[in-house]
């Protein structure tokens, strides 16, 4: 059997906290708790998870601060939890590192598939950089955009851009796919993993911008990543 996989909840409201342990306890998985943010970023940092929900406003640390340390030495999957839409929003539109976001008051539901899908990805990503000899390219060069898929590199006209996991995802999906309109519910599925994704698709658009006024001479007016009026998105 597998292991069990283990989740890391920092959350101050121990109600919440309380409530998020017994259904991923039901959901067969362990957890621990830390309730306010230096006790999550100590215990992230000194344990082994497979994940860590982390909440947005926290005692003594908050959660941008305990997410940006922990990706400096960490690459755990983590999903911010945040109170209201708004903040959803403002932070949809930083680069925190964090790999996902829910709002509260979350569905149980659908917060347990994101977990599943964030944990399924982590695991894919250390499991295929050793595969070899699949006969896929390992560099995808288009005009002057170069994607090394061994090192994870993108550079473009020979200088090197630094993207975050969903935009290097987002980037390759559409590369390896060259020309093909997707729609957001299609990229969700295919990029971030949620099955019959139903939720919320603006992740997509705001990893769409990020990525242009990083690819793009002009990103109003772009030349790689394209919009296909009516479906989509696809690279060109
Ligand atoms: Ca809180």
């Amino acid at each position: 059997m597998n292991e069990k996989k283990k989740i890391l909840i920092v959350e101050d409201e121990s109600n919440i906290a309380q409530l998020l342990a017994v259904n991923l306890m039901l959901a067969g998985y362990d957890y621990e708790i830390a309730s306010d943010g230096e006790e999550g970023l100590e215990k992230a940092l000194t344990g082994t998870f497979d994940l860590i929900l982390l909440d947005l406003m926290l005692p003594k640390m908050n959660g941008f601060e305990v997410c940006a340390r922990v990706r400096k030495k960490l690459s755990t999957p983590i999903i911010m939890v945040t109170a209201r839409e708004e903040e959803k929003d403002k932070i949809l539109g930083l680069d925190t590192g964090a790999d996902d976001y829910v709002t509260k008051p979350f569905s149980l539901n659908e917060l347990l598939s994101r977990i599943k899908a964030n944990i399924r990805r982590n695991a894919n990503e250390l499991i295929n950089p050793e595969k070899e000899g699949s006969g896929e390219e390992k560099i995808i060069k288009i005009r002057g955009l170069n994607i090394d898929t061994e090192k994870y590199d993108v550079s473009l006209d020979g200088e090197q851009i630094s993207l975050s996991r969903q935009e290097y995802d987002l980037i390759l999906f559409l590369a390896q796919n060259l020309g093909k309109p997707y729609t957001r519910e299609q990229l969700m599925e295919s990029v971030w993993g949620y099955e019959g994704y139903l939720g919320d698709i603006r992740a997509v658009d705001v990893t769409v911008s990020r990525l242009r006024a990083k690819i793009e001479k002009d990103p109003s007016n772009p030349e790689y990543l394209l919009t296909k009026r009516g479906i989509g998105y696809y690279l060109k």
